[in-house]
């Protein structure tokens, strides 16, 4: 938790000593009784010291006349000091408003040109804002009248709902750490528009032990398109859109663990279109690819969404079922097949062409208990359909079964 720095010492030591009432009140008081002693004293002194009364009255007159300059000093002294620090002090002040005028000028003009908002709110847990920047409208389309205090609205129900609990408590559990809080979530702006901002900043201590919160919000929507897409590009074929190799992979090994884990069935659908190159020989390699996407769409709205469909290489697509076992995975291939077989896919020239596919089928754990055997399993079950006779499916062959068993 950061603090705020400690009160100026030159006020605590002000506090020390006492009020000015007092102060002259002992100055008066000194000097009363340094006079009176001095009145007192000093006569007997010189009337002792000198009984002739010509040179006692001489003496008297210096006498006076030494008290005078003495005090006259002394009060040239008190009131020059005085004076001075006044004079000091003043100056100080003056110097002082001008640069706290210089330093709120720029703070200002900081924050109307922050690309988001600056904000400072209460960590009450639904994060009352106290204080927020011009840049408050643009960001969330809210004025900083409508968000402060929740006026309208709390900023904190902006953030979307799902994200809502889990931003407050990594924001105020670091902030209570005195770590600095950096958090990123989409919030819905007022005219309904979602937004990606980013929050950082870090909690204070109030002197009444309270928790404020005081930190930037930017926008990151732009940031977040650009990662959003480099990641689907990392992970998806760049003709159908489909799941590329390395992901696929990927989504393989971790259904593979799972199922072993939860001891559930997974299938793979290893599915090859038959006579591809004809289709490029016959229409063009830009039909083939048309091709490729259509069947694409195809696969992916006939299968579950806990299906995953990618595309394993050319025109060999593989299709992930999860906790599904031997009979459901052959009717699924079976359905596939017909609605590719019954579906050709429409040229921009109006030309139709006929597309058919053919599916091998493995199982987990009948056919294969590693990626290796599984996939290998359901390539060899796809190139007995080929020899079937092509647009079939076939499931791996026992022989298969006894060589995973043994090895
Ligand atoms: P089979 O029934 O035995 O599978 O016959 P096939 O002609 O489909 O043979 P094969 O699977 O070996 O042929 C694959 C062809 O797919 C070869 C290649 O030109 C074509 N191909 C691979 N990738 C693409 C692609 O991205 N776009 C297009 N248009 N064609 C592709
Ligand atoms: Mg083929
Ligand atoms: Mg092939």
């Amino acid at each position: 938790m950061e603090h705020l720095p400690p009160e100026d010492g030159g006020f605590n030591r002000l506090r020390k000593h006492h009020g000015p009432l007092r102060r002259s009140l002992w100055v008066v008081l000194v000097y009363l009784v340094a006079g009176l002693a001095w009145i007192s004293f000093s006569d007997q002194a010189v009337e002792a010291w000198f009984p002739d009364t010509r040179t006692l009255s001489e003496i008297q007159t210096w006498k006076g006349f030494l008290f005078v300059v003495v005090t006259g000093f002394t009060l040239f002294i008190v009131v020059f000091r005085q004076l001075s620090k006044d004079r000091m002090l003043l100056s100080l002040q003056a110097r002082q408003r001008r640069e706290l005028r210089h330093r709120e000028r720029q703070l200002t003009v900081l924050m109307d040109n922050l690309p988001g908002m600056a904000f400072r709110c209460r960590d009450d847990g639904v994060g009352t804002l106290l204080f927020a920047s011009a840049g408050c409208e643009q960001l969330t389309g809210y004025s900083p009248e409508e968000l402060v205090d929740r006026g309208v609205v709390s900023f904190i129900d902006l953030i979307v709902e799902a994200k809502r609990g889990e931003v407050a408590r990594e924001i105020s559990g670091t902030a209570q750490t005195g770590a600095h809080f950096s958090v990123e979530y989409p919030i819905t702006r007022k005219d309904g528009r979602k937004v990606w901002v980013w929050a950082r900043g870090c909690g204070l201590k109030e002197d009444d032990g309270s928790t404020v919160l005081e930190g930037i919000v930017l926008d990151i929507s732009d940031r977040k398109k650009l990662e959003q897409e480099l990641e689907k590009m990392a992970t998806r074929d760049s003709l159908t859109g489909l799941l590329n190799r390395r992901e696929l992979n990927r989504v393989l090994e971790e259904e593979l663990v799972r199922a072993q884990r939860y001891q559930r069935p997974l299938a793979i659908l290893w599915i090859d279109f038959d006579h591809f190159k004809n289709i490029n020989d016959n229409w063009g390699h830009a039909a083939g690819d048309l091709v490729l996407c259509s069947v694409s769409r195809i696969l992916e709205s006939s299968v579950r969404s806990v299906d995953s469909v990618g595309r394993f290489g050319g025109e060999e697509f593989v299709v992930v079922l999860p906790e599904m076992g031997e009979k459901e995975a052959l009717e699924t291939a079976e359905r596939l097949r017909k609605k590719v077989r019954h579906k050709p896919v429409q040229l921009e020239s109006g030309h139709k062409v006929p597309v058919t596919v053919s599916i091998g089928v493995s199982v987990y754990p009948i056919h294969g208990t590693s990626l290796g055997t599984l996939s290998a399993a359901a390539d060899k079950a796809m190139y007995q359909a080929k020899k079937q006779g092509r647009d079939c499916v076939a499931i791996a062959p026992p022989a298969m079964r006894v060589h995973n068993e043994t090895t």
